[in-house]
């Protein structure tokens, strides 16, 4: 098996610090919570902006500040979401992506449900243009897939080119209006890969940790944080981004992978050095 990427997703969409009050959502928050992460075993880090108020947002300004805040404290890889606020219009989404050329960016493969209220929208025109920015800037596309269609829609998108081979996933499971976090579901999908794939995991919530586990085993690449998660146990909060990192590496070991490194991921992505 190759070596395991461990990603961080310190903040997200829908975390809040009423919730969780170590929640980072500042520039400088975040940046710590990615240092903490990058030292407890973390290579990939996926961030999300709050504005001032805590609420998500696409700003360039707020991303900008983020990366050069953590691109002063390691070389953990950066991965941008081009999903991080539901109002956002298309170009907004893309801002980022060609103003700051990350490492890695979200590719949300498909339209949802947001269960019970909202509509996560993510047209095939926008796919494609967003496609080809990613190609155009040289950034790699995580290709996010919440649903068994959308992966097969990025075979789609592979035949018309705004994929490019080797494709990397992450399976996002057990979100509402999703498919639900599964073993059996996970095992699955990753036998509908293309050859050459690679691929990550997650289940959000309660289901995090069995995800974790199987995906371990199953020879993905793994994700941890309160984007996804913020207990570390049943009703018992999450300290930090860095206490799940700290256990999943933990976890890396137990399972006798070995742990890759931010070169190692430049290396088996071909990434552009930053
Ligand atoms: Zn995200």
């Amino acid at each position: 098996m190759r070596k395991a990427i461990i990603t961080v997703a310190p903040t997200g969409e829908g975390a809040t610090k009423q919730a969780n009050p170590a929640l980072p959502t500042t520039p400088a928050e975040i940046a710590d919570a990615v240092y903490e992460s990058y030292k407890a075993g973390a290579a990939v880090a996926h961030l999300h902006m709050r504005d001032d108020n805590d609420r998500p947002t696409m700003s360039l300004a707020k991303f900008k500040e983020t990366v050069e805040r953590v691109r002063d404290k390691c070389d953990i890889v950066i991965n941008l979401t081009t999903s991080g606020d539901i109002r956002a219009g298309d170009d907004e989404r893309m801002a980022h992506i060609i103003a700051l050329k990350p490492e890695i960016a979200s590719f949300d493969c498909g339209t949802m449900n947001w269960m019970r209220d909202d509509v996560f929208v993510n047209h095939p025109h926008f796919l494609t243009r967003l496609g080809k920015a990613m190609i155009e800037n040289n950034v790699k596309p995580e290709v996010e897939i919440f649903d068994t269609g959308m992966l097969f829609d990025s075979f789609y998108f592979i035949k018309t080119g705004v994929l490019r081979e080797p494709v990397h996933y992450q399976f996002v499971l057990g979100v509402g209006g999703g498919m639900p976090a599964t073993v059996e579901n996970l095992a699955y999908l990753v036998r509908q890969l293309p050859e050459k794939a690679t691929w990550s995991a997650f289940g959000v919530g309660k289901d995090h940790i069995t995800i974790l586990a199987a995906a371990l085993v199953l020879g993905g690449d793994v994700r941890v944080g309160f984007e996804d998660n913020i207990y570390y146990s049943k009703g018992v909060l999450a300290k930090s981004n860095a206490q799940l990192v700290e256990r999943a590496a933990r976890l890396v070991n137990e399972f006798n992978r070995e742990l890759a490194t931010p070169k190692d991921v430049r290396e088996m992505f071909k990434l552009r050095s930053y």
